[in-house]
């Protein structure tokens, strides 16, 4: 992803900053877009900015994209300015281009977009102790507080029916049909499994429909090196990568979480007696998650959060057999069988749910 200075040097110059440019490099460890720090001076001040190029092979449609996140942290900043927070640390900062956009496009069809950088806050890329864990909860807890009142219907599907998981499920039912690849005899259980869990799949959809469950801003990537940590404090400041912020339901984003994030295993791990559902970790960002929340959750979803997670570890492991039964056409694999292996985690992570689910649902009801 090699990118030639003279265009990163154009986009730099689209935004409206102030000063010099003294210094531009590489940053982060996202695995998605380009991103650099640009830094500023002026006079004997230096002011630090983060240019990214947006991933256009991924986000079709940067523009609504864009929209969604001008949107979304705009609504962010007054809710933060009326708690008395810096709006400038704890959201997103959006520099416009001197044309007054949210985003450059260039000559070669590639998007930019800068960003404030947001200073003396770190971002970790794994949980090395459950504190960590806790704190991106908080931190996720709170962008849905601070959005409850904001109307998620007007935001863009960026990636459209991303967690429809009944749309998903007929897809699957197709692929099973189809069987491009003959595997379907080999995975016969695998194939019966989700077929007995399909309400489980469809229960949240449902809800949603029937207005049983408010539709939501979700984030959709609420990974911990998405949440910046207030160096200071140790705490969850500001929540960041909002590209795939989309209407959607709460339990999506607690769901998804707790499906990567309080597994004892790896996504892909062939010893799947490592796999279970941590539930020290499961504790740790329900609490989190509900702080963050402070009473904005309805008693529906909060009762619900157990399915979030179920929901979310089903979906994602038909996916992964789906995509096994296409031959290996969407998630990039590694080794041969790699989604079936990683379809055989999501399945005893989802079994252990199963055992675990008195505990899971006290958990939740110790906290609400
Ligand atoms: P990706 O989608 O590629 O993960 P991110 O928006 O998460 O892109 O950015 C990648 C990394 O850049 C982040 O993990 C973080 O370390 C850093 N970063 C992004 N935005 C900011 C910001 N406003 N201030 C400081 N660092 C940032
Ligand atoms: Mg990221
Ligand atoms: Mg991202």
């Amino acid at each position: 992803r090699e990118i030639k200075s003279e265009l990163i040097e154009k986009a730099i110059a689209q935004f409206q900053t102030e000063g010099n440019v003294k210094s531009y490099g590489r940053y982060g460890n996202g695995h998605i877009n380009d991103t650099f720090a640009v830094v500023f001076k002026e006079d004997v001040k230096e002011k630090r900015y983060i240019l990214q190029r947006i991933n256009h092979s991924i986000f079709k449609d940067p523009e609504k994209l864009m929209f969604n996140i001008t949107q979304v942290t705009s609504f962010l900043k007054e809710e933060v300015k009326k708690l008395g927070g810096d709006e400038f640390r704890e959201v997103v900062t959006v520099i416009s281009t001197r044309n007054g956009n949210s985003f450059y496009s260039d000559s070669e069809g590639s998007f930019w977009r800068m960003y404030l950088f947001i200073e003396d806050a770190s971002c970790f890329e794994q949980v090395d102790k459950p504190e960590d864990f806790y704190q991106s909860a908080v931190a996720f807890g709170r962008f849905q507080k601070l959005l409850s009142a904001f109307d998620a219907s007007g935001l863009y599907e960026v990636i459209p029916d991303f967690h429809n998981t009944p749309l998903r499920y007929e897809r699957f039912l197709q692929v099973v049909k189809e069987d491009k690849c003959n595997r379907a005899k080999e995975v016969k259980d695998e194939i019966e499994f989700f077929i007995k869990r399909k309400e489980d799949m469809e229960c949240c959809k449902n809800y949603l429909d029937e207005g049983k469950l408010p539709l939501r801003v979700t984030h959709n990537d609420t990974k911990l090196n998405n949440v910046m940590i207030d160096n200071k404090t140790g705490k969850g400041l500001c929540v960041i990568d909002l590209d795939t912020v989309m209407p959607g339901l709460s339990l999506f984003d607690f769901g998804d979480s707790i499906r990567f994030g309080a597994n004892t295993a790896a996504e892909d791990e062939k010893d799947l007696s490592k796999v279970s559902l941590d539930l020290d970790l499961f504790e740790q960002y329900v609490k989190g998650y509900l702080t963050g929340c402070e009473g904005s959750l309805t008693d529906t979803e909060i009762s619900m959060l157990p399915h979030g997670a179920k929901t979310m570890t089903l979906e994602c492991g038909m996916r992964f057999l789906t995509d096994y039964l296409e031959g290996d056409v969407y998630f990039r694999i590694h080794r041969e069988e790699h989604n079936l292996d990683r379809c055989h985690t999501q399945m005893a992570l989802v079994l252990d749910m199963e055992q675990k689910w008195n505990e899971m649902n006290e958990i939740v009801a110790k906290y609400r």
